[in-house]
């Protein structure tokens, strides 16, 4: 029988150390609601867990113009900050909308992202708002775009040895943004479809700048910056808005499951898309 062997570095240097010689052998550990469930169902065969939670990356700090998560850091505890709240208030909505309390209070930033599952709330805002993650390995360190490290289903382009130590997260100034999260059932599911949409305000009632980001339906975040141009210099309320919407439905890869069919998806986006775009719209009003 193998034996698990826990490993709790106090130094990222020990930790990059730790995985560079385990190799595919080894494993991060966050918050532990996923690798939790891999080992108990036997989907995880590794011989070192590493874990994160003595590296002391759990801060949020504020930067000018944005803010620094701390990997570690749980979805509760960057929920609740003080400066989120004043700053960044999407993201305390968005992140008061996954699961429960309970798993928000274990979960964390580095591992949500890192997990790169489909059906995620978090990851959508992120990407939107042009978060950018700094990671380390024995090999120094490197920053890459959220909307980067995502590739495919549960798979990011972070290497095995490579950790996620914080995330980036502008600020936007003079802009709407609102998540929908879609989910027939009770609110506490993963999402069926997430939208994102951040409006900036130009001249009159016409759009400066638009972006729309649809998560669940897919393998990864799915955002179209061309499409989204289309917006600049329009008004929400016409045609272009309808026109991104379906380039959005068009281009998602929704599955069908037992949430709904595939088609039944792709009109939803269509729906979603444009009552997100129309909903930022109004929350960018109130920033003129
Ligand atoms: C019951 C339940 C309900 C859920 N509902 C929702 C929901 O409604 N919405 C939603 O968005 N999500 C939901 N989730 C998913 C949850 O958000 C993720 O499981 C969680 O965020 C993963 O974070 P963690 O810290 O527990 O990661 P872990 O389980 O510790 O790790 C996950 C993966 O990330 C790797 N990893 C962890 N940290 C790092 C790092 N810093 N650098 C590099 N790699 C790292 C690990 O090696 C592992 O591969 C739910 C999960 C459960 C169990």
């Amino acid at each position: 029988m193998t034996v698990l062997r826990y490993h709790r570095p106090t130094t990222l240097d020990e930790a990059c150390r730790l995985l560079t010689d385990g190799g595919p052998r080894a494993r991060l550990i966050a918050g532990g609601t996923a690798v939790g469930i891999l080992l108990k169902e036997g989907l995880l065969d590794v011989d070192h867990l590493v874990s994160l939670d003595a590296l002391g990356l759990d801060g949020v700090m504020e930067e000018r113009g944005a803010l620094r998560l701390g990997a570690t850091a749980t979805l509760e505890a960057v929920r609740c900050h003080p400066a989120v709240g004043a700053r960044l208030p999407i993201l305390a909505e968005v992140l008061g909308q996954v699961a429960s309390r309970r798993i928000r209070n274990v979960a964390t930033v580095g591992g949500n992202l890192a997990w790169a599952e489909a059906a995620s709330d978090p990851p959508g805002v992120l990407v939107a708002l042009g978060a950018e993650a700094t990671v380390r390995s024995g090999r120094g360190e490197r920053r890459v775009s959220v909307r980067e490290l995502f590739q495919d289903y549960f798979t990011t382009t972070l290497a095995s040895d490579e950790v996620l130590t914080s995330v980036r997260v502008p600020v936007p100034e003079r802009a709407g943004i609102v998540y929908i999260k879609f989910t027939p059932q009770s609110v506490a599911d993963k999402p069926v479809l997430g939208v994102t949409a951040l409006v900036r305000p130009g001249e009159g009632a016409r759009c400066a700048e638009a972006r729309v980001v649809v998560g669940a339906a897919g393998p990864t975040p799915l955002s179209l910056p061309d499409v989204d141009a289309k917006l600049c210099g329009e008004p929400l309320d016409g045609g272009a808005a309808t026109w991104v919407a379906e380039r959005y439905a068009e281009a998602a890869r929704p599955v069908s499951d037992s949430r709904g069919s595939e088609g039944y998806k792709r009109r939803m986006i269509q729906v979603l898309v444009r009552r997100a775009l129309r909903q930022a719209w109004a929350r960018a009003e109130g920033t003129r």
